[in-house]
């Protein structure tokens, strides 16, 4: 489709499009000059037989056959989406050279427009190339302003706008080629990344379900030791954190591509919130964090997953916490709107995201930090999707971090969407 690209695939498009484009060119030229210095004599008195004699007369098609040969050069040589752009450079150099020959100097009007100028555009779309339209569409019309100045002559006014019409015709034709492209990419794209994430998932819950059992015996075990030897040392605590953090690494790996079974239940979203930071707030106390939430009253008791929803916001917490590591402030503030929805804002000022990596947010394992599994985005995306709620996230590099929940508080039927949710701006 662009010139970058080098797959065999699309070189072999561009090789059919060329081929068709070589035929109609000889064709519409050749045929329009056979009409119209033979044909057109026969059936009225209009025009001339034969070989035009003036401008660059045989010369004329002696130069655009060699068009062909070239061509083919070029292609052979590797070349495939050049040979348009030189076979309308050279038509538009040959053709203002010819008549500047024919009315140069003379009193003669300009009556020049070839149909060949209509296919140059007319047919840009078979190459679905935006470059080259414009460059045809530029370069014939620019031949004309040139003629027209250096004879300055107004006939060249009709096949300019003529050009135009053909040239808007042709815009809307690979617009709608390029947004059909685009679908179709975007529908394979979104199969592939379903795929993958099948694939993973199933390595990922099979890996998980071996770990976690022998996992919860070594806890059982190491508290059994640490309860045995109350006084001996000191890294028992240690110990058993770090299987935690194995065992709720494994959690998050089991959730890829896969939903879990949903416990509803109702919930006040004060409490969530509140455990959530008092989990947290060790270590944004550590970090010299100040947190400030905001509560509007009155909240409505919510129809969700507690723990699920639970590990949503320890996900995005412990994310605004760690994007500051040199302190801040966090504010939290929670809102329920028209008793239908709530509204969990939490916003940092930490360190933001990058343009580039907001594309990549929410797909699994990926991570800007050099302990970060790349999972907390994912699992809380996926929960959050089933809970028909929205995520979005709104970043400014340097100044920080905005992430909004919005969560349904009557959950009435549960239709799991296959869109993803997420909403991602930069600014
Ligand atoms: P992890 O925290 O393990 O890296 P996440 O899925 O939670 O995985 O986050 C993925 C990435 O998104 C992070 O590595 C970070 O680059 C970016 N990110 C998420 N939340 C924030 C935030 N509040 N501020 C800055 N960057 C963030
Ligand atoms: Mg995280």
């Amino acid at each position: 489709m662009e010139e970058s690209s080098n797959s065999p695939k699309l070189i072999y498009e561009e090789k059919k499009a060329i081929k068709l484009f070589l035929w109609l060119f000889y064709i519409f030229f050749l045929g329009y000059d056979l009409f119209y210095y033979y044909l057109l004599h026969k059936f009225t008195n209009y025009g001339k037989v034969g070989i035009p004699d003036d401008g660059l007369g045989l010369w004329l098609y002696i130069i655009i056959l060699c068009f062909l040969p070239l061509s083919i050069y070029i292609i052979k040589k590797g070349n495939p989406y050049l040979v348009k752009y030189i076979i309308l450079l050279s038509y538009i150099i040959t053709d203002i050279i010819n008549a500047l020959m024919i009315y140069f100097g003379t009193s003669l009007t300009f009556a020049m427009g070839n149909i060949v100028d209509v296919l140059f555009i007319f047919f840009s779309p078979i190459f679905v190339n935006k470059k080259y339209f414009w460059s045809a569409s530029v370069g014939i019309i620019g031949k004309y302003i040139l003629l027209g100045v250096v004879l300055k002559d107004l006939n060249v006014l009709p096949p300019i706008l003529t050009t135009l019409i053909i040239a808007a015709i042709a815009f809307i034709v690979l617009i709608r080629f390029y947004s059909y492209i685009n679908s179709l990419t975007y529908v394979h794209e979104e199969l592939r990344q379903k795929e993958k994430l099948a694939v993973i998932g199933q390595m990922a819950a099979a890996i998980g379900h071996e770990i976690r059992n022998p996992l919860s015996s070594l806890k059982g075990f190491t508290q059994l030791q640490q309860e045995r030897n109350p006084n001996s040392n000191n890294y028992y605590p240690i110990m058993i954190q770090e299987i935690d953090r194995i065992n709720s690494i494994v959690n998050d790996l089991m959730y890829i591509g896969k939903p879990r079974e949903l416990k509803f239940e109702k919930t006040s979203i004060e409490e969530v919130i509140a455990y959530t930071l008092s989990i947290t707030q060790q270590q944004a106390e550590r970090q010299g964090i100040t947190v400030e939430t905001t509560m509007v009253e009155p909240l409505p008791p919510l129809n969700c997953d507690v723990k699920q929803l639970k590990q949503v916001f320890l996900n995005l917490i412990k994310n605004a916490i760690e994007s500051m590591p040199e302190g801040g402030m966090m504010q939290v503030h929670v809102k329920a709107v028209e008793s239908h929805k709530m509204y969990i804002s939490i916003q940092d000022e930490g360190c933001g995201i990058a343009d580039e990596n907001i594309l990549n947010l929410g797909e699994p394992f990926f991570t800007t930090k050099k302990d970060g599994t790349g999972l907390g985005l994912m699992v809380t995306n996926q929960i959050i999707k089933d809970h028909n709620g929205e995520l979005k996230i709104e970043s400014v590099i340097g100044k920080g971090t905005n992430v909004k929940v919005i969560l349904p508080i009557i959950q009435e039927k549960i239709e799991i969407h296959n869109s993803t949710i997420i909403q991602i701006s930069a600014k």
